[in-house]
């Protein structure tokens, strides 16, 4: 038998954090000692409510009832995003969950759409999506596999949560499986001398929490991973410029919308989450094109409903942690580092550092050979998705203030310029391994951004015309006569999972 480690100590509450406990209390079954220590006085960020469809795999493995899931973190169904103004000033498309269009046998769907876009004859790709085509007129229902071969059962859902109350949740369920939580604050790390791995945390009253594994989830404050361990960080501010946010709930509107807004501003972007109790809002910018007052008060001027608190900044910088895994540390959350929440991707990237974390699990004496493989898996896995969020800065007609010029203009990543190459000749798309975003997601994306290939599949032109307009004339009107039976959002959400008041 290997020997086992036998503490982890995660410092940290927010909710990478809690997630990470909630794994861990599930997946190790109580035989490893888990400690949580956070502090009252710091609190966590509070934003981050918008997610993407992988955290249902997430409470799957929890075993979490998706209808209490809903009631408890005042949640609402997330079908995708709409991009406004992004290409162009007055556009709008949808990045929407699932699939779009339904593939023959030899070529993508999206070869076909690309020959009648071209010949003038198709416009959005919406009409092809159920989730696109449900999330425009405020439907939603959860796929049901009665339906076949239907759209109706293969609709992919994410949500829209309160962060806060999730945290909150995923403690009671993570206290009920033995995690102890300590309530305070971390002054400092003890090194061993020797290895340099941390030892214990010294706790404001005096008092050791020792462990084996440190899970870092300190959020921006980063407090094991660099304050102890020097680990150095990768900023990627010359691709993704905007580094502060101003935030603010309001009051919600009687629609629950089943997506989330993001609004290009002249300095950066504006999001709109609806959650059943509440709106939240958020307007990212970049301080070297907008002062602050400006970035403020281009949000409480555009919000839909009553502020509900004042406007909170929060100042980051988007890049990543150099290694997420450093001696006997893991960094997860915001303490790894940073992407913009235009892709709703912070959440996502604490989940799935867990379960790397769970296929790279250490023994007491680790080998290092594991921990490189872990943080080179994860920073490919985070420049794929910086890549995918440049995109929407980058390709735009956009020249209508000092930011969009210079987005529009910035050199950006080779990896980057090597997939909008290939899709400009001739509308192919490849993606990695370890790369979270599907083709169809880029392609929403770069067909919304104002991206056109200068060709299509040479065989998408083995069909005459008019078959391939019934191809996608038969889709659109299914995907059509699919969502006049869907229920509308706010309704299923009573039906199924309706909230009491929030605790
Ligand atoms: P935090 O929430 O900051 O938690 C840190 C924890 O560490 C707290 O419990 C704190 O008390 C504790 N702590 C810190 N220092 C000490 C200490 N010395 N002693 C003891 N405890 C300590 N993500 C998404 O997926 N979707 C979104 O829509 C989204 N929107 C975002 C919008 C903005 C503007 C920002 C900045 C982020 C957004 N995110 C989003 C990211 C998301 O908020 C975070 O990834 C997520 O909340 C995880 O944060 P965290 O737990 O790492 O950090």
């Amino acid at each position: 038998m290997q020997e086992m480690i036998k503490r982890i100590v995660i410092v940290g509450g927010g909710t990478a954090g809690w997630m990470s406990a909630a794994a861990l209390s599930k997946i190790l079954g109580g035989r490893i000692a888990i400690e949580l220590v956070e502090s009252d006085a710091i609190g966590t960020i509070g934003v981050g409510e918008s997610t993407i469809p992988m955290i249902r795999r997430f409470n799957a493995v929890l075993d979490i009832d998706e209808n209490d899931f809903i009631r408890e973190t005042q949640a609402t169904f997330k079908l995708g995003i709409e991009f406004r103004d992004w290409g162009r000033v007055g556009e709008r498309y949808m990045h929407a969950f699932g699939r779009v269009g339904q593939d023959l046998a030899t070529v993508d769907f999206h070869q076909y759409f690309l020959r009648m876009h071209a010949a003038g004859k198709a416009d959005g790709l919406a009409p092809y999506s159920i989730n696109a085509m449900a999330a425009a007129v405020g439907k939603f229902m959860r796929a049901d596999p009665r339906h076949g071969n239907s759209p109706l059962a293969d609709i992919t859902h994410a949500f829209h949560l309160d962060a806060g109350l999730y945290a909150a949740y995923l403690r009671r369920y993570s206290e009920a499986r033995g995690v102890v939580r300590s309530e305070g604050e971390v002054v400092e790390a003890v090194l061993r001398s020797g290895d340099g791995n941390v030892e214990a945390v010294r706790m404001a009253d005096g008092r050791l929490v020792a462990g084996d594994l440190f899970l870092d989830c300190t959020g921006f404050r980063a407090l094991l991973i660099e304050g102890a361990l020097d680990t150095g960080f990768e900023s990627w501010t010359r691709w993704l410029p905007c580094d502060r946010a101003w935030a603010v709930p309001c009051a919600a509107g009687p629609d629950l919308l089943p997506y989330t807004i993001a609004t290009a501003r002249s300095a950066g972007w504006q999001w709109r989450i609806g959650l059943q109790h509440r709106t939240g809002n958020g307007h990212v910018y970049a301080s070297s094109f907008m002062d602050d007052d400006a970035a403020a008060a281009a949000l409480m001027s555009s919000l839909d409903g009553e502020p509900l608190a004042e406007p909170r900044q929060l100042r980051f910088t988007a890049g990543r942690r150099r290694k997420i895994w450093n001696r006997n540390v893991v960094a997860i959350g915001l303490s790894g580092g940073f992407l913009k929440p235009l892709e709703s991707t912070s959440i996502h990237l604490v989940q799935s550092a867990i379960a790397r974390l769970v296929a790279f699990f250490p023994t007491a004496h680790p080998e290092q050979a594991d921990i490189d493989e872990f943080n080179r898996q994860s920073a490919i896995e985070s420049e794929r998705i910086r890549d995918f969020l440049v995109l929407h800065y980058h390709a735009t007609a956009r020249s209508d203030s000092p930011f969009w010029e210079h987005c529009r203009t910035m050199p950006i990543p080779d990896t980057l310029q090597a997939k909008i190459e290939l899709y400009r000749a001739g509308g192919r798309l490849s993606r990695h391994d370890m790369e979270l975003f599907t083709e169809v997601a880029w392609l929403q994306v770069l067909h919304g951004q104002g991206v056109r290939p200068r060709g299509h599949h040479a065989l998408a032109d083995l069909l005459d015309e008019e078959e391939v307009a019934a191809y996608l004339g038969d889709i659109a009107e299914v995907t059509r006569n699919c969502v006049a039976v869907m229920p509308a959002h706010a309704a299923f959400i009573k039906a199924h999972c309706a909230a009491g008041d929030p605790a």
